[in-house]
């Protein structure tokens, strides 16, 4: 059965109603037996200590028959007290004499009765309310106090039952809402759902939010893919320009880097003598063969067309020249195998240490871009299938040809040498 909160606060409390009834009676019975029983005694205690006193005035101890006409006439109304304190079973051995010992009470009301075979004496008899109505205050005061009692404590179940089955809920269901709505996350309110009407609006919820979370993983996942392609080439599936411009920094940062620019040599050529789609081939090869070498903080990229971007972040032993022959060879040393056969495919490249440092402070790695660009044009200048090494340290230094290369801004002096290519070894261009 589907338990509403209605339903809920229902078997909350009633239950609670009732046991509480149950004890207000049980407590009222008590105290109205126990009412009964002091009534009787208060009025059998004022009626025998007026007859009492009524003897006693009457002088009725020192005239022993008035005195027995007199307790004749009053044995009645005594006996009619005793027989109800011994029905209500709270005075089991209630007898005359008892009676009599009574201490009186000031009356408030009375009755007069003639006695004596002549009516000679007159006994009076006095009884007193104020006992009575003291009772019956008492009654209405401990019946209002458990009526309250009772209104509290129904009143605090209810509050009790409203925090447990609503308020907490929807503590947890607006938090989550409010959460979502200021764009700090999305969070589902699960642990406290029930089956009720709340329960059924947080479940819809956290199913609204369960949407929401895969639809956003697919977007972030078609954006993550979108921004991968856009970062490669299709061709090739190396990194593209838009992807060094952004990382580049990364690399620019480490101390013993280097930046090489190279350019297939004569690739018109292979085009134009086997097609695109054997240039294409070669293109492929060629990011293969250099992808293989690089590590993971090493940024390599398609420049442009048959040019390509090298940013090693340790050039490691032998400095640029070892690094640029071990470029070299990589192409070099083994014809890239085409559908058109195997095509001997060499390359011009120009090296510069990065980050680009010169006595005037570090320069853009654009700069260094621009003077490695320099390089690999002297390369094909001097013959293709070599580097030009460009230092900007040694500048200073006599004996060396000193070079001005045009960079964002102004020229910088340079020294250029170049460096051949050697016979491969099986080291990587990278060291690792
Ligand atoms: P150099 O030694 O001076 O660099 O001569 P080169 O022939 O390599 O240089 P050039 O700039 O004259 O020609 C480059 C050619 O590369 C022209 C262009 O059609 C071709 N090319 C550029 N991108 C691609 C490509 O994605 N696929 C193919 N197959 N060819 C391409
Ligand atoms: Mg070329
Ligand atoms: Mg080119």
């Amino acid at each position: 059965m589907r338990l509403t909160l209605f339903r809920k606060f229902l078997l909350l409390l009633v239950p609670a109603f009732v046991v509480l009834a149950s004890a207000g009676i049980g407590v009222a019975r008590h105290l109205e037996a126990r009412d009964d029983t002091d009534d009787l005694a208060a009025r059998v205690g004022t009626q025998a200590g007026h007859i009492a006193l009524a003897l006693s005035r009457h002088d009725a101890i020192r005239q022993p028959r008035l005195a027995d006409d007199l307790m004749g006439a009053c044995a009645s109304e005594v006996a009619v007290l005793c027989a109800e304190l011994r029905d209500a079973a709270q005075v089991r051995r209630a007898s005359y004499p008892v009676v009599i010992g009574c201490t009186a009470q000031q009356p408030t009301a009375s009755i007069d009765l003639a006695v004596g075979e002549d009516e000679a004496a007159t006994l009076f008899v006095g009884y007193s309310t104020a006992g009575v109505d003291q009772q019956a205050r008492r009654r209405t005061l401990m019946l209002a106090g458990i009526v309250s009692v009772a209104f509290v404590i129904t009143l605090l179940s209810a509050g009790f039952g409203f925090r447990l089955l609503v308020s907490r809920r929807l503590d947890r269901l607006h938090r989550a809402i409010t959460r979502a709505a200021n764009g700090v996350e999305r969070v589902r309110v699960e642990p406290s759902r029930g089956n009720d009407e709340l329960g059924d609006i947080i479940r819809a919820y956290d199913a609204l939010v369960v949407r929401e979370e895969r639809h956003e993983a697919e977007l972030r996942g078609a954006h993550e893919k979108l921004d991968e392609q856009s970062r490669r080439d299709p061709l090739t599936g190396a990194f593209n320009r838009r992807h060094v411009q952004e990382h580049i920094h990364e690399v620019a940062e480490v101390s013993g880097a280097a930046l090489a620019l190279f350019d297939i040599d004569h690739f018109k050529r292979i085009n134009d003598c086997h097609g695109h789609g054997v240039g294409d081939e070669v293109l492929v090869e060629v990011v293969r063969r250099i992808g293989q070498m690089v590590r993971k903080q090493d940024l390599f990229a398609r420049w442009g067309g048959e040019e390509f971007l090298l940013c090693v972040g340790e050039v490691g032993d032998g400095g640029l020249d070892r690094l640029a022959q071990r470029l070299l060879g990589c192409l070099d040393s083994e014809p890239v195998m085409t559908s058109a056969g195997p095509i001997v495919v060499t390359s011009s490249i120009g090296l510069v240490a990065f980050p680009l440092r010169t006595g005037t402070g570090a320069h853009a790695w654009a700069d260094a871009v621009m003077v490695a660009d320099w390089g690999l044009y002297r390369a094909k200048q001097s013959g293709r299938d070599c580097a030009v090494v460009i230092d900007v340290q040694d500048v200073a230094a006599g004996g060396h040809q000193v070079e001005s290369v045009p960079i964002g801004g102004g020229t910088l002096s340079v020294v250029p040498h170049v460096v051949r290519s050697a016979p491969v070894s099986a080291d990587a261009v990278v060291p690792a």
